[in-house]
């Protein structure tokens, strides 16, 4: 079949392609070792309120109801304005239903939002995406409809003790001209679990406003829902910042609910794609944590549940991979955040992709780190192609079985 241009860019296989096959390819084989994709644990509090929270919609009538009638472009009205009411009174943000809207999902958003503020512009200008940090997620690396839209900074790079090590912001280095549309940054970030400072933010704010630039924050694990976060960190948004957020690591992936906070002219634009390209964005999401909404129980059961959760989780990890590999052969990126644990192995002899097929052979799926470059020119810094992403949130003896798979594959090459 002759394929487009549009067609041959979105149906080359891509590193987020992989990871979801191997995802599916991992869920038929009741032997392999997940690790590798971003599925959110299925965390037993969390898992028994969603239960008593769908019997009650259903019960009530309101979950048939998301089911059997379309939403408006811009998402469910009911919840927009309630999500509105409660970040204004919790963080005191100067919001109303009008700065937010829904997508299906947030890699949705992203989509929306690349293709909106970079590319090619009437006046034949073209504007790019810049990732102040980079290994930055995935996900955006093949969404841009134009070829080459993404722009990244490498890192400055600390080594702690305890063979853990910190990316941050390297300020210096950063160079925004009048070509870059967007700044855009995970927070926490997906793959490395690093979370910018509050002063790495306020700095990239500053700068987006001085270009006349938004500034995009990817709240996905952030922070104040589902809130996997393990340092102090405040929300933060602006009449600069998109905040986009999602339903996702609160444990409801399959309702594919995400959601962009942001300026209003910007929510108007996202829900008129929303019309062209989905007709609207699906409401169960929306309607299973309606009332969390409603009452805050959202920021409570992230509080309470999802990070205590997930923080033992990845001190449990760290511990059992520095037991299995010791450093120098292994470095690990500080664990503050999101569900990963990003493996550093300094001076690795083969290509992460072949360390990949290696473990992958053996039985255990990780993701290779070098896909989490996009906009990275450098094909000589080496760092990209040292790297492995684990997720470390799923059952404590997979975890430990995928370690014992990864030390013994690394014994062997060095
Ligand atoms: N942002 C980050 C950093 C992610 O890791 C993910 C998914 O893993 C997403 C966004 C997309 O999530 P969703 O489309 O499920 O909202």
């Amino acid at each position: 079949m002759d394929f487009s241009l549009f067609g041959r860019k979105f149906t080359r296989h891509a590193g987020i392609t992989q990871l979801m096959d191997d995802l599916n390819q991992g869920l038929l084989d009741p032997q392999a070792i997940m690790l590798g994709g971003g599925n959110p644990a299925a965390i037993p509090a969390m898992l028994q309120a969603f239960h008593d929270e769908a019997s009650q919609q259903l019960n009530s009538g309101e979950l048939l109801k998301s089911m059997i009638n379309y939403d408006g472009p811009q998402g469910k009205d009911k919840f927009t304005a309630a999500l509105a009411a409660l970040l204004r009174q919790e963080y005191g943000w100067d919001i109303s239903a009008k700065n937010i809207a829904l997508t299906n999902g947030s890699q949705n958003a992203f989509f929306y939002l690349f293709n909106l503020l970079a590319g090619e512009f009437s006046d034949g200008r073209k504007k790019k995406v810049l990732f102040p940090l980079a290994p930055e997620y995935i996900g955006y690396a093949d969404s841009a409809l134009s070829e080459e839209m993404f722009v990244a900074c490498k890192p400055a790079i600390t080594l702690l003790d305890n063979g853990l090590f910190k990316y941050n912001v390297n300020f210096e280095a950063l160079e925004i001209g009048d070509d870059i549309g967007l700044i855009c940054v995970s927070r926490p970030t997906n793959p490395t679990g690093n979370v910018l400072t509050d002063e790495e933010i306020r700095h990239l704010d500053e700068l987006a406003r001085a270009n006349g630039i938004p500034l995009l924050i990817d709240n996905a694990y952030g922070t104040p829902f589902p809130n996997i976060i393990f340092t102090e960190v405040k929300p933060f948004w602006n009449s600069n910042t998109i905040l986009c957020m999602s339903l996702s690591k609160l444990g409801l992936p399959g309702t594919r609910c995400g959601i962009v906070i942001g300026p209003e002219t910007l929510i108007q634009a996202i829900g008129n794609l929303s019309g062209i390209i989905n007709l609207a964005p699906g409401g169960v999401g929306p309607t299973m944590v309606q009332r969390w909404v409603e009452n805050g129980d959202i920021i409570r059961l992230s509080e309470q549940h999802i990070r205590p959760f997930y923080e033992a989780k990845a001190q449990q990890a760290v511990q059992w991979l520095q037991e299995a590999i010791p450093h120098p052969k292994l470095r690990i990126h500080k664990p503050e955040g999101a569900l990963f644990l990003w493996l550093w192995f300094e001076g690795l002899p083969i290509h992460s992709q072949e360390l990949y097929q290696r473990l992958k052979q053996r039985g255990l799926i990780v993701v290779p780190g070098h896909y989490f470059f996009p906009g990275i020119t450098d094909a000589t810094w080496q760092h990209q192609y040292e790297c492995l992403r684990l997720n470390y949130a799923q059952d404590a003896d997979k975890v430990q079985s995928g370690i014992a798979i990864l030390a013994e594959v690394l014994a062997e090459i060095c």
